[in-house]
C-alpha cells in the first residue's frame, strides 16, 4: 500500500514530540542531545523562548499580508542583514533552493541589462549541492540527484574545486556566473581554502562574472562568522541563504550588491509568502540572539573546542576515524567504517547525528550549546569508537 506521505526519505522509525534547548523528547520517552539540528536549522536550539515569544506575538497580530504592500518586519531584517553583510540589498524566499534560483534568475538577468543576454552559463562544482528544483539540481549536477528527471536543464558546467586549468577551460563566452559553497557541507564537510577563494574572487573580476556563494548551510554564523566567505577576506555578488535563518521557520533569502541586483527591477521575481510578517518576526528573533555581542565570537571558542577534542577521538581511535574536517560548528569527521554504522550508534547513545557524503559524520550542533553538551557528544562518540574497534 502506498504511504499517505510520498515516501521520497528513507526515515528513521522515530518521531519527536517536544525540543528544549539541545534536546530532543520523542514519543516514548527517549531523550536526545540534537547534534543534528534538522540540519543546520535550530541554530539557536529547540523553542528558544524569545524565538517563541516573538513568533506567539506576530501569529496573534498579523501572519501574512502579501509582497504587494509594505512589511515592516521584512524591511527591518533586510536592513539588518545589509547592515552586516557585503550585500546591499536582499530578496526573501521560503527555501534554500528558491534562494539558489533566485541568485541564477538574478546573475542571467544582470547580464541581459549589460546587454549579453548569451552569458547565462553557471559554473559550478564536483561534489556540490544546491538543492532539488529543476534549476538547481542541474546545478548540482550528480547522477543520483538527476536520474530519471528527463533532460538536465541547460547552463551548468562543473569543475573541481581547484583545479584552475579546468576552470579555464569551461569559462567561454556564455559564462555569466561562478557559484559555491564556501564549506561543501553535504559533499564531505569539504572546506573550500581561502586562497581558492580568493583567485574565484580574482577569475570573476577578470573575467566580468559574478561570484556567487551558497550559504545556506555556512551561512548565520554556523562557522563563527555571519557568513563563511568572511573568513576568505572575499566579497562577492551574490549570497545565498536558508536553513538557520528562521531558526526553525521555513525562510531563505538572496543577497547581492546593488550592481549584481541591478536587473532585478519590479515584476522580475516574486513569492507569495516570502518574507511574510510572520517570517520576518522569526527571521528578526534570530538575528537579535546571533547579533548579540559574542554570540558568534562564541561559536568560534565552541567550534574550536569541539574540533580538539574530535581530533582527539580520532588520534586514539584511528582504527573507526580518521580526520576532522569543517569551521566553527559545521564540522565532519571521516570515518574509516561506513559512516552510517557511527549515525545508528551515536543515536543509540542518545545523540543525533548526520552523515555526510565522503563517509563522514557530522556535528551541527545549536550554535549556543554549552561545554557539557560537547562532553556528552564526546564521551558518546567514544564509547562508539571503542565498540566498533573490537
Ligand atoms: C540544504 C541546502 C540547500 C537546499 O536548501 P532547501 O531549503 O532544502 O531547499 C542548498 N544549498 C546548500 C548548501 C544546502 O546545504
Amino acid at each position: 500500500m502506498t504511504a499517505a506521505v510520498m515516501p521520497t526519505y528513507g526515515r528513521i522509525d522515530i518521531a519527536f514530540e517536544r525540543g528544549e534547548g539541545a534536546y530532543m523528547y520523542d514519543t516514548k520517552g527517549g531523550k536526545y542531545l540534537d547534534f543534528a539540528t534538522g540540519l543546520a536549522v535550530l541554530c539557536v536550539g529547540h523553542s528558544h523562548p524569545h524565538v517563541v515569544a516573538e513568533i506567539q506575538k506576530q501569529a496573534a497580530t498579523l501572519m501574512h499580508t502579501s509582497n504587494l504592500y509594505n512589511i515592516p518586519g521584512q524591511e527591518r531584517l533586510a536592513e539588518r542583514l545589509v547592515a552586516n553583510s557585503f550585500a546591499d540589498t536582499v530578496f526573501f524566499c521560503n527555501s534554500g533552493a528558491e534562494a539558489n534560483e533566485c541568485a541564477l534568475k538574478m546573475v542571467r538577468r544582470y547580464h541581459h541589462t549589460n546587454g549579453n543576454p548569451e552569458r547565462y552559463r553557471v559554473i559550478t562544482f564536483n561534489d556540490c549541492f544546491h538543492g532539488r528544483t529543476f534549476a538547481t539540481i542541474a546545478a548540482t549536477g550528480t547522477e543520483k540527484i538527476l536520474d530519471g528527471f528527463g533532460p538536465k536543464m541547460d547552463g551548468f558546467d562543473h569543475v573541481p574545486v581547484g583545479d584552475w586549468a579546468a576552470l579555464d577551460a569551461a569559462i567561454g563566452p556564455n559564462t555569466a556566473a561562478i557559484m559555491i559553497e564556501p564549506i561543501q557541507a553535504e559533499g564531505g564537510v569539504m572546506v573550500v581554502a581561502d586562497e581558492v577563494m580568493v583567485k574565484l574572487r580574482q577569475v570573476c573580476d577578470d573575467k566580468g562574472l559574478l561570484l556567487i556563494v551558497d550559504e545556506v548551510q555556512t551561512g548565520m554564523g554556523r562557522t563563527g562568522k555571519l557568513l563563511a566567505h568572511e573568513w576568505s577576506g572575499v566579497m562577492p555578488d551574490v549570497a545565498t541563504l536558508g536553513k538557520g535563518i528562521g531558526g526553525g521557520f521555513p525562510i531563505g533569502a538572496c543577497m547581492a550588491t546593488a550592481e549584481a541586483a541591478k536587473g532585478m527591477v519590479a515584476g522580475t521575481h516574486g513569492s507569495t509568502y516570502g518574507g511574510n510578517p510572520l517570517a520576518a518576526a522569526a527571521g528578526n528573533a534570530v538575528l537579535d540572539i546571533i547579533l548579540e555581542k559574542g554570540f558568534i565570537e562564541n561559536v568560534q571558542r565552541l567550534g574550536d573546542l569541539l574540533r580538539a577534542r574530535l581530533e582527539d577521538v580520532c588520534q586514539r581511535n584511528d582504527a573507526v576515524v580518521e580526520e576532522v574536517r569543517g569551521r566553527g560548528l559545521l564540522l565532519g569527521i571521516k570515518c574509516k567504517f561506513p559512516n552510517m554504522d557511527l549515525v545508528t550508534a551515536m543515536r543509540g547513545k542518545g545523540v543525533l547525528v548526520p552523515p555526510a557524503g565522503d563517509n563522514v559524520l557530522r556535528m551541527l550542533p545549536p550554535l549556543n550549546i554549552e561545554e557539557a553538551h560537547i562532553d556528552e557528544a564526546i564521551t558518546a562518540l567514544e564509547d562508539v569508537c571503542r565498540d566498533l574497534g573490537q
